[in-house]
């Protein structure tokens, strides 16, 4: 170790005496925490992070020149360059991009502006797995990631049309100081605008300064930045020779697709996205005809951590002519497609129009209809080429893209060829609306569905049980969008979705598949009087708690069950509006009782022999719990409830 890394890894007193020292915020420090103490299994990503910054600063300049020359003095020949200095043990990265003023610097790398850092962060603390870090050098923690190298971090840096420069300094452990740069330190900027990042590296870090490691981390993460990234090696320039980039320095999409790896796809897709994942799936082609645009996309195979986080940064960019122009036009992608990450390079859309304009461009929804016809296509085409990718994928993002059913009806019909359901057909694997179809008999008009919270006890409904006796496959459905989805679409392909909770369902033109249920049938003729007085009885008792009460078609087993009515809200419907919009629609439901079942002809033939007038009663509320609690629902009285069960069981021993 040389004097001047030894003094790099206990140099703090730089940062702690200056009266200028602002503490970070306790977010920051969380993370700094994690980058200090995790072990790394990959420490090369740092310089992948501050290149990505740097091109980025790069790209947001290049932009903003369009509508003011002067920030670039016309001149825009961007730039990126790495000098290691192996005698000070330190690491500079210079850009000639937008630069940042005292508050950019204050907020930006003051402050965790990532909100997918903020987000991995929160996750990990609810998880309560801070101690099991070592994942984190995956995931890019940003500028921060300076400190897995670095002992302290100096950022000087000018804002393009600005005249101050400032100086910032980090420890990455206590805070941060800022003050004016002195000219000398403001000459070491390239440009007249930028920033230079200045590490100054660890002990066990010196490998970081040697030529060919960094070589080596640029072709491996940073080759498909268009931003060409020099190398000062200090080597002396021959005449007329000129320093060659040590990456590719052209913009990967306009590259042939023949000569991109998947490794360099997989680092661009690491470049724009907050995620660190591998993507399940990547599309990247070309539109002609009326407009034209290249397109890069990409699929995470992770869910985002803000997924459903209204604030969550998109991650598609527009790039007109290769300019790039913005990653915040929500009108480009469908926000049910949101968790798509790439680019869009377009060839019609002016240069100059401001971000606002953009929003309402008639080429710009031509644009999103093109892209989300390919991207829907490209999931058909994976669920037959890769199955499994296809569940993970449809496993991950399948309830955000429900939305997109009743959010644009232009897509819905290719929408509805990848969407999956569970049913009765299949344990295992879900089904497609067309499977599900072909296996319908020549009867059956209807698809038929139940919604509700979990898949294991929707196959233990009740009200599935007639469906199930005559092989009716029903589709189970437990995303809350489902509810949404299916109020708004009435049918696919001309058949209606009918859901087997509501309304009454008449079974009786379907054969069951056993012939002692048969039977049962017959033998229910026989207690036809009986029963009819029952139902009247129960409905005369459980007038507060219910609509009416009726024999039921689609019971085989169970003695009861809930439905709603045929106008009404269907039954998971209305919890799910109880419990997330807290609106009580105040409808109540129709029990049905089985009248091929023994109890309920037990029960009926007491009722018309007028018998046992407060076991009967108390029988009422007991059915009445029962089919409550088979939905889940809690109880209006459960000690009644207790008591009335305690006597039934003394009744049933003695
Ligand atoms: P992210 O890049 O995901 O926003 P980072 O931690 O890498 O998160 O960077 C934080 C912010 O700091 C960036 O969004 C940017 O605004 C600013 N920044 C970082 N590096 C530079 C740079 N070289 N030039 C200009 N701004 C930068
Ligand atoms: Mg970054």
């Amino acid at each position: 170790m040389t004097n001047a890394q030894k003094k790099n890894e206990t140099d703090t007193t730089t940062v702690q005496d200056d009266e200028n020292m602002r503490p970070f915020e306790t977010d920051v420090s969380r993370l700094l925490d994690i980058v200090a103490n995790a072990l790394y299994s990959n420490r090369d990503v740092f310089l992948r992070e501050l290149i990505s910054n740097a091109a980025d600063a790069c790209d947001r300049l290049r932009y903003e020149a369009l509508s003011n020359n002067n920030l670039t003095k016309g001149s825009a020949s961007f730039n990126i360059t790495i000098t290691p200095d192996r005698d000070m043990a330190t690491l500079t990265i210079t850009d000639n991009g937008i630069g940042m003023n005292k508050e950019d610097l204050i907020n930006n790398l003051g402050t965790i502006a990532r909100s997918g850092t903020a987000a991995i962060l929160e996750n990990l603390k609810s998880q309560g797995q801070e101690k099991d870090m070592s994942l984190i050098g995956q995931f890019g923690v940003g500028f921060y990631a300076s400190f897995m190298v670095a002992g302290h971090v100096d950022v000087i840096s000018r804002k393009a049309g600005e005249d101050k420069t400032y100086y910032w300094r980090s420890d990455g452990r206590t805070g941060f100081t800022i003050r004016e740069a002195t000219d000398e330190e403001a000459k070491q900027l390239t440009d007249n605008h930028g920033t230079l990042i200045k590490l100054f590296i660890k002990g066990d870090a010196f490998d970081y300064m040697i030529d060919d490691k960094i070589k080596q981390i640029v072709s491996a993460y940073s080759d498909h930045i268009e931003i060409p990234i020099y190398l000062e090696d200090g080597k002396e320039l021959k005449e007329g020779e000129t320093r060659e980039p040590i990456n590719a320095a052209s913009a990967l999409w306009t590259r042939p697709k023949n000569e991109i790896t998947e490794e360099q796809y997989k680092e661009f897709y690491h470049h724009i996205g907050t995620a660190f994942d591998d993507p399940i799936l990547k599309t990247h082609w070309t539109a002609e005809g009326v407009i034209e645009y290249t397109s890069l996309l990409f699929i995470p195979s992770l869910r985002p951590w803000d997924l459903y986080d209204p604030n969550a940064k998109s991650g598609l960019r527009l790039y007109v002519k290769r300019v790039f122009i913005t990653d915040q036009l929500d009108t480009l992608l469908y926000p049910w497609l949101r968790f798509v990450s790439g680019i869009v390079d377009s060839q019609d859309l002016p240069l100059n129009i401001s971000r606002e304009m953009l929003q309402s461009n008639p080429v710009v929804s031509k644009i999103r209809s093109g892209v989300t016809k390919r991207i829907l296509n490209e999931i058909d085409k994976l669920s037959t080429q890769d199955e499994a990718a296809f569940a993970t994928l449809w496993g991950q993002f399948g309830a955000v893209m429900k939305e997109g059913l009743y959010d644009a009806v232009e897509h819905r019909e290719a929408l509805f060829k990848i969407c999956r359901f569970f049913s009765t057909h299949d344990n295992e694997k879900q089904t497609s609306l067309s499977d599900y179809i072909e296996r319908m008999s020549d009867a059956q008009e209807k698809i038929y569905y139940i919604t509700g919270d979990k898949i294991e006890s929707l196959r233990n409904s009740p009200q599935l049980e007639g469906f199930k006796s005559r092989d009716i496959e029903v589709l189970m459905m437990t995303d809350t969008v489902d509810e949404f989805w299916l109020q708004q679409v009435g049918d696919y392909q001309g058949k209606k979705f009918q859901s087997v909770t509501q309304g009454n369902v008449d079974l009786s033109k379907f054969e069951k598949n056993k012939p002692e249920d048969e039977k049962k049938t017959e033998k229910t003729a026989e207690h036809k009087k009986e029963i009819e007085t029952f139902t009247a009885y129960l409905q005369t008792q459980l007038a507060d708690q219910i609509a009416f009460v009726r024999p039921s078609k689609r019971l085989t087993e169970s003695p009861v069950c809930l439905v709603a009515d045929e106008g009404g809200v269907d039954i998971n419907m209305e919890k799910t509006l109880r419990l997330q919009q807290k609106y009580e629609p105040g409808i109540k439901k129709v029990l049905e009782i089985n009248p091929d079942h023994t109890l309920i002809q037990t029960l009926a033939s007491m009722a018309a022999a007028e018998k046992d007038e407060t076991f009967l009663k108390d029988a009422a509320l007991m059915l009445m719990d029962q089919a409550l609690i088979i939905q889940g629902e809690s109880l209006p009285d459960p000690s009644g409830f207790a008591k009335r069960m305690a006597e039934f069981m003394q009744r049933g021993l003695s």
